[in-house]
């Protein structure tokens, strides 16, 4: 399978990237890392006209701390670039973890966090643990920006809010009380699979006590969904085995998982319980229910 022909531009700003797009009219995509753009291209799904990399700005990779905003990450810093910062180790190590546990190395080397939010995908790992983190997306149109909670960023499979001739250009993490976050997900092997089920959890918990709670799960409806009955039962009180059960219930119950080749929707909503007591787990520091500690 080859690529078919397209007109390639490498502007080096977000504001030229914004223009270029604009004039192409919708026939134009930006390309970033290319690991979910280029294999589409090949087997034909999408044709555009002309393809507008941002590798040539810069600033659209670094990962920084910024007091005042948060841990801001360029949308073209790769997954690897996450496994590795410094800021995310410190602050929000789940957000390492889980680019760690996508793809393969080769893949990780390229693949982007704006790439991986805006193709949209249900499984895709990352929007579930940034959702959970309270993350926003800055997008960038000709001549103005603006700032949208991830929560609302995704409209349906491989439809996000943001429209032709927008970037997005970063991705900010908040600063914020939560005293631990988790994300897990499960696969139908050890490594490189996509997610059948995902789930991620944020706390901020004195002990076994749950004051605030967020757990976001992915592939198991059209778009990442937060588990609002399951955080409603969690949030004030405290953790027992008990309780556990019936939140990992409630969180089966509030999805809409579709059955295929990786799973019925029965199995999924299964799954969805189970790996959302060992997502609770593991963000409150507990043995996470399969042995294991952390
Ligand atoms: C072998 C393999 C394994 C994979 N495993 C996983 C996995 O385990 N978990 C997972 O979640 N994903 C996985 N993926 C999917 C993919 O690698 C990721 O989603 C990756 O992060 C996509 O980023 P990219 O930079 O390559 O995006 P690209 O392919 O460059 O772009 C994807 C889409 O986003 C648009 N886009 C990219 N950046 C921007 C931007 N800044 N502003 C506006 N639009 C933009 C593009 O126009 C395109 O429509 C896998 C892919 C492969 C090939």
């Amino acid at each position: 399978m080859y690529l078919p022909d397209f007109d390639y531009y490498s502007p080096a700003t977000v504001h030229d990237a914004c223009l270029t797009l604009a004039r192409l009219e919708g026939g134009g995509r930006v390309l970033a890392g290319g690991t979910d753009l280029l294999p589409q291209m090949k087997n034909g799904t999408l044709a555009p006209t002309a393809l507008v990399s941002l590798k040539e700005i810069r600033e659209l990779g670094d990962i920084a701390y910024v007091p005042g905003r948060g841990v801001v990450i360029g949308a073209r810093a790769t997954q690897n670039g996450l496994v590795r910062s410094a800021a995310l180790q410190e602050r929000y190590p789940a957000v390492c973890e889980t680019a760690h546990g996508m793809a393969n190395n080769q893949v990780r080397n390229r693949g982007t966090i704006g790439g991986n939010l805006v193709s949209a995908v249900p499984s895709a790992d990352l929007p579930p643990i940034l959702i959970a983190l309270g993350a926003s997306v800055t997008v960038a149109a000709p001549g103005q920006t603006r700032s949208i909670p991830l929560e609302s960023f995704f409209v349906r499979p491989r439809c996000s809010v943001i429209a032709p001739d927008q970037v997005v250009t970063e991705v900010v993490i908040p600063d914020q009380a939560t005293t631990g976050s988790a994300y897990i997900k499960f696969g139908l092997r050890r490594s490189g699979a996509l997610a059948v089920v995902g789930v991620a959890v944020s706390v901020v918990a004195r002990g076994m006590h749950v004051d605030e709670v967020r757990i976001v799960l992915g592939a198991v409806s059209p778009t990442p969904v937060r588990a609002c009955e399951a955080e409603g039962l969690l949030k004030g009180n405290t953790v027992t085995e008990g309780l556990l059960e019936e939140v990992g219930r409630a969180a089966g119950q509030g999805c809409r998982p579709i059955t295929d080749i990786r799973g019925s929707d029965e199995y999924r909503r299964d799954m969805v319980a189970v790996f959302t007591r060992r997502a609770i787990r593991k963000a409150l520091g507990l043995a996470d229910g399969t042995g294991r500690s952390r």
